[in-house]
């Protein structure tokens, strides 16, 4: 099929406003859509909205209080794309910022380049008034103690020998003295910590936008994966990857182990399946497969990570798509979900899935 596969927005009765983000963006997709309503560009859009996520500390995944990389510093990746200037901007490993889908626009609007990285990253915000501030809160700075302690155990993750990529070790036990050696810390917040220890989540939230008038953008922002080795830079900031937008077809982007996601440039193979011919939902799901083809559909090692996938098309239509049904955190089962606002309060839809999560 070709390009003529797309609907054509005359044939849709027209674009409207619509967000969709990953699961914790409930609260972005209100205000971006808020912004929408008033006629807002669509990147502004999206940004405003990320950024409530990048300034909560109770997101662990995302900006100030996200999880830090092995040294006890938090750094962060982020990506713009502006679908009717086609043009993008994107961050990697900045530490001492919020914010850095702003940056990440900063770098697309004032400069002639696309990415900026590390300290650099930092100085060129900084230039353009940002303030460094530390970004571990008490309770990431708990879990990554309890993560550097857990080292100890020989069931304790590390990034230097232990995972998808490199040879396993094997190992007993959890570490019965952990609330010896954190006397006096809420037994509550520890077996979060514990589990944050020995399960390095990963969490991110991207975020997509159509108007009326047609006109996409997206973003996608995150404090990657928790405890990785300094210097770690996960899909986000990727464009292809982590977020694409193709002002002609639409936009995706992705949440989850980017590793996985750059091995097979999620967005904009999702992107490409829609100009294709692809529903959204299609779209998604050979992305999914190209995924679990990369591990010759093992179950087993596939049921070490999780991802996600996020797709807008320029008509309206829109999915959410995961690997896995659903995850297993502290011992409780929550199915995949997505969230999606298009115009009353936000919701959080089902995401499809290529394996039954038991
Ligand atoms: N994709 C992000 C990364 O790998 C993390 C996540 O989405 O959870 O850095």
């Amino acid at each position: 099929m070709g390009a003529a596969a797309v609907p054509a927005l005359a044939q849709t009765g027209g674009a409207k406003n619509i967000v969709i983000a990953s699961s914790n963006g409930e609260r972005a997709c209100a205000k971006a859509m808020e912004i929408l309503r008033t006629g807002g560009d669509t990147l502004d859009a999206v940004v405003a909205g990320v950024n409530i996520n990048e300034e909560d500390p109770a997101d662990d995944s995302v900006g100030y209080g996200g999880l830090p990389n092995e040294e006890g510093v938090v750094e962060l990746d982020a990506c713009v794309m502006h679908g009717p200037t086609r043009r993008a901007g994107s961050v990697a490993s900045i530490r001492g910022i919020k914010t850095p889908s702003k940056i990440a626009k900063l770098i697309m609007e004032q400069t002639d380049h696309i990415m900026l990285v590390g300290d650099n990253a930092l100085r060129f915000a900084k230039a353009f008034g940002f303030k460094e501030e530390n970004l571990l809160t008490e309770k990431s700075r708990l879990a990554w103690l309890v993560w550097k302690q857990s080292l100890r155990d020989p069931r304790g993750h590390n990034n230097w020998t232990d995972g998808l990529d490199a040879p396993h070790k094997q190992g007993a036990g959890p570490g019965a003295a952990l609330h010896e050696r954190f006397p006096g810390v809420d037994p509550e917040l520890l077996a979060y910590a514990w589990d944050r220890a020995i399960h390095p989540p990963t969490g991110t939230i991207n975020c997509l936008a159509l108007n009326t008038k047609g006109e996409m953008s997206g973003t996608t922002t995150t404090s990657g994966l928790a405890w990785k080795i300094p210097g770690r830079v996960g899909d986000s900031p990727i464009i292809g990857a982590g977020c694409y937008v193709d002002q002609e077809v639409g936009a995706a982007g992705s949440t989850g182990r980017g590793e996985e996601n750059i091995r097979v440039a999620g967005a904009h193979t999702i992107v490409e399946n829609m100009r294709h011919g692809m529903s959204p939902k299609d779209a998604v799901m050979d992305c999914l497969k190209r995924v679990s083809r990369n591990y010759d559909h093992d179950k087993k090692r596939l049921a070490q990570f999780d991802i996600n996938f996020y797709a807008l098309r320029k008509d309206g239509v829109y999915a959410g798509g995961s690997l896995w049904s659903g995850q297993m955190s502290r011992g409780k089962f929550s199915p995949r979900k997505f969230a999606v606002n298009d115009g009353g309060a936000s919701r959080l839809e089902n995401c499809v899935y290529l394996y039954e999560r038991s």
